[in-house]
């Protein structure tokens, strides 16, 4: 049974974009995955149609409206997870997205101006989940992001089955750096290690890496790793 996103936007041309390319592409193409996009503009509210409305309390931009982001979200929603995304939701983390592969699919709610009215993402239990903290102008790149993350995870996308367990934050730690041929370039040779065939020792080299890595580069995530106990031999 495939995957089953829809997004709601004021923007369906941004869609399925870069998705539409690559890995994601032909797992869009082969039904792996299935996308709707709804326009959120359908459900708009008179003659021009309108969306947006100014927000109470005053100050700068507009605000989607609630009934008319509720109507659009009535239109596809059933019991998959029902997600909004703003910079002032839960970071997304590959735990998140791991589960959200594992369920039959997501609704995606993309905010524009200023945002969106508080009410109707309480009123419809909705999850809200940001990719960073910084601001973007819309919620159209983060649900392209989301999706990338989720869909890469499904049966038969990757090439390998394994090539999903051993990445980055898959236990907290940042994965080991890679390297390919040629074995010396510009003068840099590849760690021997890598290069004697002692799968062992290549294990226990990559190991190393991921942890100082970790540990210079996210004491945050290093922290974790050291408190959940995986540093334990
Ligand atoms: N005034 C808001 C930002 C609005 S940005 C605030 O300061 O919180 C407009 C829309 O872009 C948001 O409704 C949201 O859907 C999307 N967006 C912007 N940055 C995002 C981020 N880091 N993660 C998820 N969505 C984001």
């Amino acid at each position: 049974m495939s995957w089953r996103a829809d997004i709601l936007t004021l923007f369906p041309a941004m869609f399925p974009g870069p998705l539409g390319e690559s890995l994601a592409g032909r797992a869009l193409e082969n039904g792996t995955w299935s996308l709707k996009v709804t326009d959120m503009r359908d459900f708009g509210l008179g003659r021009h149609r309108a969306v947006d409305d100014t927000p109470f309390g005053g100050g700068a931009g507009m605000v989607l409206r609630p009934d008319v982001v509720d109507a659009a979200i009535g239109s596809v929603a059933d019991e998959r997870p029902l997600i909004f995304l703003t910079p002032r939701g839960k970071p997304l983390s590959q735990t998140r997205v791991r589960e959200l592969a594992e369920g039959p699919g997501a609704i995606l709610v993309c905010g524009r101006f200023e945002g969106i009215d508080q009410r109707v993402i309480e009123a419809r239990g909705g999850e809200e989940i940001s990719i960073g903290d910084y601001v973007l102008s819309g919620g159209e790149l983060p649900a392209l992001v989301l999706l990338d993350a989720v869909i890469r995870l499904l049966p038969g996308v990757m090439g390998h089955a394994e090539s999903g367990v051993e990445e980055s934050f898959s236990e907290t730690l940042l994965e080991y750096p890679h390297y390919t041929r040629p074995a010396l370039w510009d003068g840099r040779a590849v760690p021997e290690v890598l290069t004697q065939g002692n799968h062992a020792a290549i294990a226990a080299w990559r190991k190393a890496e991921a942890i100082a890595a970790t540990q210079n580069r996210r004491p945050d995530l290093y922290a974790q790793y050291i408190a959940t106990g995986a540093a334990a031999p």
